[in-house]
């Protein structure tokens, strides 16, 4: 299979807009399954995990999930078994992920959306998920944001004033937010509907000192809601391709860039600022989407 590539990382120039600086930390190149900050939050289970000797990796996700495919992925290369423990009935048609996630040998469990949100799984599969080392949906928790950390040692901290990101469950912001220097800000960009709780979820992955850093969080860019998307999102993400030659995906990266474009617009950001907006992954997601709505 394909091997990570940790090297293939780079920073990329864009364009500067209103006196900002703004470049780009291309995670996505690292491994198309495995991509982007998923590698990172994952690994330190990985390693958790082999020192407890288990053999199999359980973890929950939706149909398009990236951590589901990626915890596949990452699981082949690392010689575990994997499962995962997926949200909703047995479709008839496999997502693209789904069928991935087979392909790299990962064994699939689905459960109702009632069962999913408890987290629990049917007494049936109470047997094959008794020895497993279960990683929280997304990879959300302390080992994940102790990985998502390692991002900083990616990029010069002093070279950049803000780091900006999407956050999902918020465990790669609450690892950027570690790796920060006092001075810098941590700008995360919320791709759920009014996600109120996040900042409490980011905050328990963070020590006393950790919380006193500069971070906010960003809610107006959600498109709809996760994985929503509207016509303005696409011509923008089409546009950012034709502009930069960067593809992004329409459920984290392109409302991430959208919103630090907006927000740049509207003079959030000092002038003279230098931001790092991290590309974190994802492009699998586009599958989703109806052929020929991109153009990359
Ligand atoms: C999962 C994911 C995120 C969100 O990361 P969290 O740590 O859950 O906040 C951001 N970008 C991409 C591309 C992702 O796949």
């Amino acid at each position: 299979m394909e091997p990570l590539q940790i090297n293939n990382v780079t920073i990329d120039q864009l364009s500067p807009k209103n006196q900002i600086d703004i470049k780009m930390l291309r995670l996505d190149k690292i491994h198309s399954d495995i991509s982007g900050n998923k590698w990172f939050k994952l690994k330190f289970y990985l390693d958790d995990a082999n020192t407890r000797h288990a053999q199999t990796i359980a973890t929950y996700g939706g149909a398009w999930s990236n951590h589901i495919v990626a915890t596949a992925a990452a699981c082949r290369l690392k010689n575990l078994k994997s499962i995962g423990i997926i949200r909703g009935e047995q479709p008839k048609h496999f997502s693209c992920t789904l069928n991935k996630a087979l392909e790299y040998g990962m064994k699939l469990i689905f459960i109702s959306r009632e069962e999913y949100k408890q987290k629990t799984v049917p007494s049936e599969y109470a047997g094959i998920i008794k020895d497993a080392y279960l990683i929280n949906e997304g990879g959300y928790g302390q080992i994940g944001a102790a990985g998502a950390a390692t991002i900083g040692d990616y990029y010069e901290q002093e070279d950049y004033t803000h780091i900006c990101c999407a956050v999902g469950t918020g465990t790669m912001m609450a690892g950027l937010i570690k790796a920060a220097p006092a001075q810098q800000t941590v700008v995360g960009i919320s791709v759920l509907k009014n996600n109120v709780d996040i900042q409490k979820e980011t905050g328990a992955l963070l020590t006393e000192d950790e919380k006193k850093k500069k971070f906010s969080f960003i809610h107006d860019y959600h498109f709809g809601g996760y994985a929503k998307y509207t016509p303005g999102l696409i011509d923008f993400m089409n546009k950012f391709y034709t502009g930069n030659f960067i593809a992004t995906d329409f459920v984290y990266t392109a409302k991430l860039m959208y919103g630090i474009c907006d927000l740049i617009a509207k003079d959030f950001f000092p002038a003279g600022s230098r931001l790092l907006v991290i590309h974190s992954g994802g492009l699998q997601g586009n599958q989703s989407l109806k052929k020929g709505m991109l153009i990359f």
